[in-house]
């Protein structure tokens, strides 16, 4: 008979039972956990298991407490729905915001972008999504009521839509605006164009075709 473990795709399975094998039920489960992780597979699951090994029991557990705690206790703005310990984040309850101005983002990495840029005082409003067929995401599922409830009860003059410049983030855009037209409120959306530093020739031509008809007056003097 001819042996069936012969060819290339045997020795594949062989290694990779050879790197499933644990010496301990344990390891084996704090790796199955870590590679639930977007981006982390078996091997460095294990690498990250191992390296917790190493540390210091109080340190594994103040890394596991605050994991759990996170999880437990973390709050989303009510108005907002940013990340928050409480139920106000600190960006809504900070008195020297501009509240009439609403920077609608997909998520709260966002937020945190727009706010690195130290260029905006306004609020925001996070959807959790943007609206994506493909996915099964509608409308329904993501935080666009509450920010049509926000214009309608709140003094807004103005929402900055700054979402992807992607397919689903222009439907989103275009599904808000229509959302949005019985109020009286100033739409606008952030400008694309040629990142800094970046050499024209390399522009993609959506992205320089976009830099031209969004162009600005020039200040420089
Ligand atoms: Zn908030």
């Amino acid at each position: 008979m001819r042996n069936p473990c012969a060819g290339w795709s045997c020795r594949r399975l062989k290694i990779e039972t050879m790197v499933q094998k644990y010496p301990s039920q344990l390891l084996e489960k704090a790796v199955q956990e870590f590679s639930k992780l977007p981006g982390i597979g078996r091997r460095t699951a294990l690498r990250l298991v191992l390296y917790q090994l190493r540390q210091d029991a109080e340190d594994v557990q103040s890394f596991v407490e605050a994991i759990a705690r996170m999880r437990q206790e973390v709050h989303y703005c009510q108005r907002c729905h940013n990340i928050s310990d409480a139920d106000i984040c600190p960006i809504c309850a900070d008195s020297r915001r501009d509240t009439s101005i609403i920077c609608v983002v997909e998520n709260i990495q966002d937020v945190m972008a727009v706010e690195n840029t130290q260029q905006y005082t306004g609020l925001y409003h996070v959807l959790g999504g943007v609206i994506s067929p493909m996915d099964g995401i509608g409308p329904a599922d993501l935080e666009i009521d509450s920010l049509v409830k926000r214009v309608e009860e709140d003094d807004i003059r103005e929402v900055i839509l700054a979402l992807s410049s992607t397919m689903e983030g222009d439907t989103t855009n275009f599904y808000i605006s229509r959302k949005l037209a019985p109020y009286d409120v100033k739409l606008s959306v952030i400008a694309r164009g040629i990142p800094v530093g970046d050499e024209l020739e390399y522009a993609d031509e959506v992205t320089l075709g976009r830099s031209i008809i969004n162009r600005t007056p020039f200040e420089g003097k």
